[in-house]
């Protein structure tokens, strides 16, 4: 039947362009999604950003100012397959990639199972309405979705439940893409208000990628401002500062399959 269906409904990858050997709705091939960068190395123990040599544990930036999270976790690097699939699933309307997406952002998650408060809210970084009504989905929220579904099978006893409207954003900011550090961080400031159920919680905040931590860091400085226990900031990928970026690139030749 599939190889019917392909001989019918012939269709390519999104990614590479290769043929799919397979009728799926997700046209993305078994290599491409085996393919996709993962972090490795040593990593600062709050942010994740790549670390030179493992001591001290946490990166310059962190050490200086201690961002306003306990932690950010994300599952792969910002760059090739993982730009392709973020920027197809925004743009391109790529939405059914979103469960596989999902279960990666449900591994990066796991790595705070071990220290995380047993009970938290989860927070999707929330579009400007006029930008959810645009792109008519908001993919942190997908996300989150679908990550949430993954970990409740992973780790049952974890109780995280979404608040997607607990956090929300007061105008539409610029896109962060092509600003520097300090433009980003001027261009987010002030940008979130927060519903007033936060107060007490541990909340995970939820997004599809980290650049320099700048929608991180106002995020969580707004839920900690409106009271809240705790922030965490789980995404699917982050960028890596260049100069450790390249070091680093021969060790992300090796992927972990997600397992379906
Ligand atoms: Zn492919
Ligand atoms: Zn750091």
């Amino acid at each position: 039947m599939d190889t019917l269906s392909c001989a019918l409904l012939p269709a390519s990858c999104t990614l590479c362009g290769c043929p799919l050997p397979h009728l799926s709705s997700v046209p993305i091939c078994d290599a491409c999604w085996m393919d996709f960068p993962v972090l490795s190395g040593p990593m600062c123990a709050c942010c994740g950003d790549a670390l030179d040599a493992p001591t001290p544990s946490l990166c310059r930036a962190c050490r200086l100012a201690p961002p306003p999270f306990v932690r950010a976790v994300a599952y792969g690097l910002y760059q090739d397959r993982m730009k392709a699939a973020i920027h197809a699933l925004k743009y391109d309307g790529l939405y059914p990639a979103a469960k596989k997406l999902g279960w990666m952002l449900a591994q990066a998650i796991g790595q705070l199972a071990a220290e995380a408060p047993s009970e938290m809210l989860v927070i999707p970084v929330p579009l400007h309405r006029s930008k959810r009504a645009q792109r008519g989905f908001n993919q942190a929220r997908s996300l989150a979705v679908y990550a949430l579904k993954a970990l409740h099978k992973t780790y049952p006893a974890w109780r995280l439940k979404l608040a997607s409207s607990a956090l929300l954003r007061l105008r539409a900011t610029e896109s962060q893409a092509g600003l520097t550090r300090r433009q980003r961080r001027l261009n987010v400031r002030g940008a979130f208000s927060v519903s007033s159920a936060v107060a007490g919680k541990d909340i995970l905040v939820i997004d599809d990628i980290f650049t320099t931590g700048a929608t991180a860091r106002a995020a969580a400085q707004a839920l900690v401002r409106a009271g809240a226990a705790s922030v965490r900031i789980a995404t699917l990928a982050r960028a890596r500062r260049v100069y450790t970026a390249r070091r680093a690139a021969s060790t992300y030749s090796s992927s972990v399959q997600p397992s379906f």
